[in-house]
């Protein structure tokens, strides 16, 4: 079992990679026990992000075995602590990338934590109490209520995981250039991926002609 920090007393089993041989096997873990700030999920569904991949590979050389991928979380919301108050029991919820970061700097003052300079991810990440955090390929995750968004009743559980890392990849480029709720407009999507074919899905529901760049012809159709 993962060493892990004195109040990491709650045991989760969950699917680590081990080593850089790409495969990931049964492992049982413990996360911590549910503190003022947190909400504890009974995880749902979780996306496979390439990212993923590439942590278990340790394409990156940055990676701690044995990682628990997984940053496209979501679940229903089982305990919240005293400080929580957007969240309750029974909510439904989703974590993305992100479990940590300093919370007073610019960037997070103004909501941008991903450019925050101590920001730590949702695994192979080192949470503020110094113990390595572990991902969404499991059943259940601890996280800062800060880092938990709500899922609305009108968006089903499996389809909004991906929202979560892919989709605001596309989507956050898309609102910090004022492409919602405006004009008409031409978008073009360079790649139709996993993170294309979100992109395309949000230009057309913003209402834009939406042009696709690729160099597949099998993606034409
Ligand atoms: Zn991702
Ligand atoms: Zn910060």
């Amino acid at each position: 079992m993962a060493k892990t920090t004195p109040n990491h007393t709650q045991a989760v089993s969950g699917w680590a990679a081990l080593d850089s041989s790409g495969k990931i096997t049964p492992y049982i873990f413990n996360r911590r026990e549910n503190g003022v700030n947190d909400v504890t999920i009974k995880i749902l569904y979780c996306g496979i992000c390439h990212t993923d991949l590439h942590y278990a590979k340790n394409d990156w050389g940055i990676t701690m075995y044995p990682v628990i991928p997984g940053h496209e979380i979501t679940g229903i919301v089982v305990e919240v602590g005293s400080n929580v108050s957007n969240f309750k029991t029974g909510d439904k919820v989703g974590v993305g990338c992100m479990s940590a970061s300093c919370l007073q700097c610019e960037s997070c003052k103004s909501s941008e934590e991903n450019y925050c300079d101590k920001v730590q991810f949702t695994y192979n990440g080192v949470f503020w109490d110094g113990s390595i955090t572990y991902g969404g390929y499991s059943k259940m995750l601890v996280a800062d209520y800060r880092f938990v968004v709500a899922v609305p009743d009108n968006l089903a559980m499996d389809r909004a995981a991906p929202l979560l890392c892919a989709g605001v990849t596309v989507f956050c480029p898309m609102k910090d250039n004022n492409l919602i709720g405006s004009a008409r407009q031409n978008i073009g999507v360079i790649g139709l991926g996993g993170l294309g074919h979100l992109a395309i899905k949000f230009a057309k529901a913003f209402g834009h002609h939406v042009t696709v760049i690729s160099t597949s012809l099998s993606k034409e159709k």
